[in-house]
């Protein structure tokens, strides 16, 4: 038999909504995922597995073939870059808003802003195409800390239902992308393996239209 087919989802609230869409295709874990300590998990559809990673490390493993396709959100294919994957479907599942927000009432320093955020290349990005100046610093989490901690001016997250910011005395202000987890292909993948590939592809492509 052929070198398995391989899946890389993104964990955590990406791979809950995941996981029933793949199911519907009929591609199911053998294993309880949330039981098990492995990475990697065959499925009821032979010749397909799964490897459970964090969303950044995504494409990385779709851009070097190393999985030959990937499920990850629009804000880390934003961030790093899609150079040598195809985005052939938006799987519309963890919808939320990529947006800039700050302390409620704040309206401007007058000078360069301070921007925290873990999306330092979208950040630069967003404030330079408005023509302002930002010193963006990065962070790995807790965005939200840093204008408590009097550490930035604004930042730039992840929103969902907004509560996150309420609860830390901050509000929303623009919106730089509306993101959803993307099916990632790698290019050469979709070459080689062209009928497993699109067959995976055209299956979800059903499903989520249905939906
Ligand atoms: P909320 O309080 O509902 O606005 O959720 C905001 C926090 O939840 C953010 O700081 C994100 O870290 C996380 N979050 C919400 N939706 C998503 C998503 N679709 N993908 C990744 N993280 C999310």
């Amino acid at each position: 038999m052929s070198e398995a087919l391989t899946i890389a989802l993104t964990k955590g609230r990406i791979l809950r909504e995941t996981l029933p869409l793949l199911a519907r295709a009929g591609i199911e874990p053998l294993e309880d995922i949330d039981q098990s300590r492995k990475l990697v998990f065959d499925t009821s559809r032979a010749g397909v597995q799964l490897v459970i990673i964090r969303g950044t490390d995504v494409p990385t493993y779709v851009r070097h073939g190393a999985a030959d396709m990937g499920v990850v959100g629009k804000d880390v294919l934003l961030e790093h870059g899609a150079e040598g994957l195809y985005e052939p479907l938006d799987l519309g599942i963890a919808r939320c808003r990529l947006m800039t927000a700050g302390p409620v009432g704040w309206r401007g320093s007058g000078g360069r802003i301070r921007v925290a955020t873990k999306f330092v290349n979208i950040a630069r990005r967003h404030f330079a195409q408005r023509g302002e100046h930002a010193d963006v610093i990065k962070l790995y989490g807790a965005m939200e800390l840093a204008p408590i901690m009097n550490l930035a001016d604004l930042i730039v997250d992840i929103v969902d239902t907004g509560n996150t910011l309420r609860a830390n005395g901050m509000e929303p202000l623009d919106e730089i992308a509306a993101i959803s987890s993307r099916l990632i292909v790698n290019k050469a993948s979709m070459r080689s393996r062209h009928g497993a590939v699109q067959r995976i592809v055209d299956d979800l492509a059903d499903i989520v239209r249905h939906d």
